[in-house]
């Protein structure tokens, strides 16, 4: 609560104060008929990125090279969907040039893209293709459906937030980031562009490996904790959760009767946990189902065990799990 009033203020604290700032800037230099300062940097001279989350970090990293440093609002092993945003984060976002989020995924940086004033804000959603947790569970039956509603907290209708895990939406990212960036720093808009370009060279072969990798599974069902991984449908694959949209939500009873019957009809082999919270859940219901656990990583974040990893070597390791547990 505290925190919450001091963020408020320093937002409405920054609110004031730039306006100011900017114009004495524009004043100072309409002499000399330059609108932005000389080294082109952005309106307001900030060369940082701020990212709602790793994926989006790792996007504008890619894109931005040494032009901006970027920063992720979700500390390593923090799990994003709950950020609260401290004093540090929220000074950070005050100051950033760009901000990167997803909607709907982060409810305090979404807050925060309305609050901050002065900085440019990227919303992935308006850019990326997302689609619906309805549309991802098409042909599935509504006893699926309806264990996730009863604790998911989410409509099925809404778009689904987890675009990363399908690499060519990464790939589109890449260029609206760049797109952006080079709005802010018109100077680098060409190599902005070459990076994006090699982002999505690079996207584009794993999103091969992936349609090659999953092209002759035995098994196409797949059970994770929550509902982060429906991109992967477009791998002719079916995903349900335990958790629904909730990383850490506690599943009824009923959810794990449904998911137990799920296994034995299916022959699925592995029920799957995530890196970012407690592997109890697919645990328990592993246990129960007499079937193996294995880790797919959501990539939401880094942990102090991936801390050497990278989007693209998460993304291959998931393949490599899935390709085992479904005997592709
Ligand atoms: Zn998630």
């Amino acid at each position: 609560m505290i925190l919450k009033g001091l963020r408020i203020i320093l937002m409405k604290l920054r609110r004031l104060l730039v306006p100011a700032a900017a114009s004495a800037v524009t004043l100072a230099l309409s002499g000399c008929g330059a609108l932005t300062s000389d080294d082109g940097s952005g309106s307001d001279g900030s060369r940082t990125v701020v990212a709602g989350l790793y994926p989006l970090q790792y996007v504008a990293q890619r894109v931005a090279g040494d032009a901006f440093d970027v920063e992720n609002l979700t500390q390593p092993g923090g799990e994003p969907h709950d950020l609260e945003l401290g004093i540090g984060q929220t000074a950070a976002l005050a100051d950033a040039a760009l901000l990167v989020y997803i909607d709907s995924l982060q409810p305090a940086v979404d807050e925060a893209a309305e609050e901050v004033a002065g900085v440019e804000v990227l919303d992935a959603a308006s850019v990326v293709d997302l689609i619906s947790f309805e549309d991802e569970h098409s042909d599935e039956e509504d006893a699926e459906d309806e264990h996730s509603d009863d604790h998911s907290g989410h409509d099925h209708g809404e778009l689904d937030p987890h675009f990363w895990l399908d690499p060519a939406r990464m790939a589109d990212l890449g260029d609206a980031v760049a797109e952006r960036l080079a709005d802010i720093d018109p100077d680098e808009a060409a190599a902005f562009e070459e990076r994006a370009a090699e982002l999505r060279s690079d996207l584009e072969a794993l999103d091969e490996e992936y349609t090659e990798g999953l092209s002759g599974c035995e098994i196409r069902t797949v059970v994770t904790n929550h509902d982060a991984f429906g991109y992967l449908e477009k791998y002719d694959l079916e995903l349900a959760s335990i958790n629904g949209f909730s990383p850490d939500a506690e599943p009824t009873p009923a959810a794990l009767a449904e998911l137990q019957d799920l296994i034995a009809e299916t022959g699925i082999t592995t029920v799957f946990s995530e890196s970012l919270v407690s592997p109890q859940a697919a645990e328990v219901l592993a246990v129960d189902a007499g079937v193996d656990t294995a880790v797919l990583d959501t990539i939401e974040g880094l942990t102090e065990e991936t801390a050497d990893e990278d989007y693209l070597s998460l993304m291959r390791s998931n393949l490599a799990a899935l390709e085992g547990a479904n005997r592709c």
